[in-house]
């Protein structure tokens, strides 16, 4: 069986990105013209959809999208728990998604991406068949935007969180709906006292009350009410917006924030309007039928089926490393592994993705009580519960990592292209891994003599070495050029 070895003292706080690092736009989605040559079409009774009673499933592909070297505090598993809150967010709308893969993208320019290398990474890798959305730390600036000449949508992992919904917002987008505010795109409206012009960018305005022409008004939704603000807002208690608009005859209104096509705050928001909703499933029908998965049904995922299996609850384990194990029954294909020192899970020491049964976790501290847990997710269902936790403690001699580096402890050169020499006190033998910075070991030596020169083919990057015997170990990063 595969197993993933992880670092109990966990490396993800090296690479993590900081939601206040980067200021985003709320989207970066452009006029659609396409998606209003549709909308035309759709309000015109031209189009051939049916409403039906069953979910449509569409299978997602999640495209995940890293620096060439180091990897962010993002993971599949933040997309499993997006994906649970995308479903709620289209649960009224009859469209469902469920999993169909992840894709893995190593590119710094579309990891931070401007419009025309976002698009350019859409064409290259989208899969066809399915919807795609590609999650990188900048797209555009923007928390998310939807490229019609992409065809898939981008969004910020910073707004990828499991309560946001700015997916579902950008898959509204995908699915032809405009903004609430369609036409105010890029303007400011002030509240000066002013009434609002007839026209904002060549688009009617739509009136606040019983507008006649809501039909070519606004985002041409007439079960929206009218909106001008394209920025984003935070609402009132009553979900409204502070701002006050006055409409071309001066009649005054606020935003209803509940609409996923708006700016309000993700908080504020919950709802498609009826002809959202509608205009959504006869654009998949009309414009998107390879995406429908006509067969796919959905797979219910039994937390209380998962049961962990090894160590056992309150096992002393007598090294610094052990084997997590759990068993399966009840459909789960993808699993987050926590540890912590803490009952609480308040500080992890390791956070994991994985799809085995089995994870290696070393770098253990002797005489610590270590709790684990497990969550399982299913390729539909995303909404799970963690499995009850469990602990262990362990027990051992404590490995003197001062005594080894005072040892006279030597690599180099560091950076290195493709030999070291590593170099210590005495003449034991020592074993050598060397791991990626995800923890896995992707090269070993066995029964290294002290000083010898260690030919290794590692391709450009960081690294960790960690040299041991029986009684001593020690963790170093090196550079690869
Ligand atoms: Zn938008």
């Amino acid at each position: 069986m595969k197993l993933h070895l992880v670092m109990a003292f966990s490396l993800m706080t090296l690479f993590t990105y900081s939601q206040n690092e980067v200021s985003l736009n709320p989207c970066g989605t452009s006029t659609d013209i396409e998606a209003d040559k549709f909308l035309t079409k759709f309000f015109d009774g031209e189009l051939n959809y049916k409403i039906v009673e069953d979910i449509i499933w569409v299978p997602m592909t999640s495209h995940l999208v890293y620096p060439e070297e180091g990897k962010p505090n993002f993971d599949e598993v933040n997309i499993l728990k997006a994906l649970c809150h995308l479903n709620e967010n289209f649960s009224e709308v009859g469209i469902q998604f469920y999993h169909s893969s992840f894709e893995y993208i190593f590119n710094d320019d579309y990891y931070d991406h401007g419009f025309s290398d976002g698009i350019q990474m859409m064409n290259e890798n989208n899969i066809f068949g399915t919807a795609n959305s590609y999650f990188v730390l900048s797209p555009a600036g923007n928390c998310g935007y939807y490229a019609p000449s992409g065809g898939a949508v981008a969004m910020a992992f910073s707004c990828s969180g499991a309560f946001d919904d700015t997916w579902a917002h950008e898959m509204g987008h995908y699915f032809s709906l405009p903004h609430t505010f369609r036409g105010w795109e890029g303007e400011d409206y002030v509240n000066n006292g002013q009434k609002a012009p007839t026209f904002v960018n060549n688009r009617k305005v739509e009136l606040a009350e019983d507008d006649p022409d809501c039909q070519i008004s606004g985002d041409k939704f007439c079960d929206t009410p009218a909106d001008y603000l394209s920025f984003r807002w935070t609402c009132n208690n009553n979900g409204l917006s502070s701002v006050l608009q006055l409409d071309p005859d001066s009649i005054a209104f606020r935003s209803d924030g509940s609409y996923f096509m708006s700016y309000a705050n993700s908080s504020c928001m919950n709802q498609f309007s009826p002809l959202q909703m509608e205009a959504m499933v006869a654009n998949l029908q009309s414009t998107k039928s390879s995406q429908i998965d006509a067969d796919y049904e959905f797979v219910n995922v039994n937390t209380e089926e998962t049961i962990l299996v090894a160590p056992s609850q309150d096992e002393i384990i007598t090294s610094p490393s052990t084997t997590l194990s759990w068993e399966e029954t009840g459909n789960a294909t993808h699993y987050q592994v926590e540890v912590s020192r803490f009952p609480g899970f308040n500080f992890l020491n390791v956070k994991v993705y994985t799809t085995d049964l089995s994870l290696l976790v070393s770098n253990l501290q002797p005489d610590k009580t270590y709790y684990w847990r497990v969550t399982p997710f299913g390729d539909s269902d995303f909404c799970t519960e963690k499995t009850e936790e469990k602990s262990f403690t362990t027990q051992f001699t404590p490995v003197s990592i001062d005594d080894f580096l005072s040892d006279n402890f030597e690599i180099h050169p560091n950076p290195s292209t493709d030999l070291l020499t590593i170099k210590w006190g005495g003449n034991a033998k020592f074993n050598i891994n060397f791991m990626n910075i995800y923890g896995q070991i992707v090269s070993s030596k066995k029964q290294v003599e002290n000083g010898t020169s260690i030919l290794h083919d590692l391709s450009a990057g960081i690294y960790l070495i960690e040299v041991s015997n029986e009684d001593k170990r020690v963790t170093k990063r090196i550079i690869v050029q």
